[in-house]
């Protein structure tokens, strides 16, 4: 497996990490960042666990990385994603790993943001050579199949020539994650058909390349258990039935696993067997984050109300200073991600090559 140079992939090289992830039976965790301390805390996690990363953002994430109160949403989801990428475009080489950029969901309504990013990514295109994502999301499942995959075919006609990635969703991930999607679905949509998967692939693969989110029982957020029934073989028959009709080897289908957060192991682990390559994780290092910075707070709730300690007269500038708290948030976060490069066997197997890693040359 050739190395490839660190930093963001896109086009051949993204296809590469893609191959290599299916191959070696293990998957890349895709983690939704809100501002430059979750972002940091990924890009720092998969250093340190020598792994290749997704990083990506949200319609609401990528508003809130612009700022809220920023004076136009729209504008603010989009500027705020290109400036999260701009980010990562400087720092993330220097990391040491292969970086996968990438938007999530986007409904029907949100499919003009994806444009005016498409635009944004062109702009870059023609300046750097290669463009500001590897892929974005387009999210049409609410909507019939048809529609789903026509328009989607549309966008990816787009991207291709860019060197950029589609990722569709068929059936429907259980839950919300930031206004899109519902709580009140029926139970068959919770799970993919694969003929509609075999439709994807004939529409789709001559176009360019794409990933797709199926769904198969799977749900945002975090629930009690047994509120959710994960059947991976429905991963399963799809790729068996894309094998047959189109005579391809195992696993044809580049799968990614929606509503990551508290699944059981031992399904996310059967899920790697059927070719997938991406998991989703936003709800557990949202927790990670919050959970480290309460427990700080809660420890040391003086100092977030008086600037000197009333009864001894200590200053409390070191405990109030953000880069206490907001650091505990990212190491909070890295500890989760160490699970999930664990759960997805993808520690230790970064493909960016250490020996060009800060040179001008290029091993991909
Ligand atoms: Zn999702």
């Amino acid at each position: 497996m050739t190395q490839l140079k660190p930093g963001v992939v896109h086009g051949a090289a993204y296809k590469q990490l893609v191959a290599a992830c299916k191959a070696g039976g293990y998957a890349l965790p895709a983690v939704n960042i809100v501002g430059t301390n979750s972002l940091n805390a990924v890009l720092e996690a998969a250093a340190k666990n020598k792994s290749d990363v997704v990083i990506q953002l949200s319609n609401g994430g990528a508003e809130f990385y612009a700022g809220k109160g920023f004076p136009d949403s729209f504008d603010a989801k989009v500027l705020g994603a290109v400036s999260a990428a701009q980010h990562v475009h400087l720092l993330a080489e220097h990391y040491g790993v292969c970086v996968v950029l990438h938007t999530d969901h986007a409904n029907k309504k949100l499919v003009p943001w994806v444009e005016a990013l498409i635009d944004h990514g062109a702009h870059y295109f023609k300046e750097h050579g290669k463009p500001l994502f590897s892929s974005h999301m387009i999210d049409l499942s609410e909507e019939d199949i048809e529609y789903n995959l026509s328009e989607s075919a549309r966008i990816l006609k787009r991207l291709a020539p860019l060197g950029m990635s589609i990722e569709i969703e068929l059936g429907v991930t259980g839950g919300e994650e930031d206004g899109v999607g519902s709580d009140e679905i029926d139970n068959d949509k919770l799970y993919t058909q694969p003929e509609d998967c075999l439709k994807a692939w004939d529409m789709l693969s001559p176009i360019g390349h794409f990933s797709l989110a199926a769904s198969f029982g799977n749900v945002h957020g975090v629930y009690k258990p047994g509120n959710v029934q994960l059947r991976p073989e429905i991963l399963k028959n799809s790729q068996a039935l894309v094998q047959k009709t189109h005579g391809t080897a195992a696993n044809p289908l580049d799968l990614v696993f929606h509503g990551g957060s508290g699944s059981e192991k031992e399904k996310i682990e059967e899920s790697l067997t059927y070719g997938v390559f991406k998991m989703n994780i936003d709800t557990d290092t949202q927790f990670a984050f919050a959970h480290d910075v309460g427990k700080f707070v809660f420890e040391n709730d003086k100092a977030f109300k008086h600037q000197i300690d009333p009864d001894t007269g200590a200053p409390y500038k070191k405990l109030y200073d953000p880069r206490k708290w907001l650091r505990l948030g990212e190491e909070g976060m890295v500890t989760r991600l160490d699970e999930a490069f664990a759960d997805l066997k993808s520690a230790g197997k970064s493909l960016a090559c250490g020996s060009c890693e800060g040179k001008k040359v290029s091993c991909g």
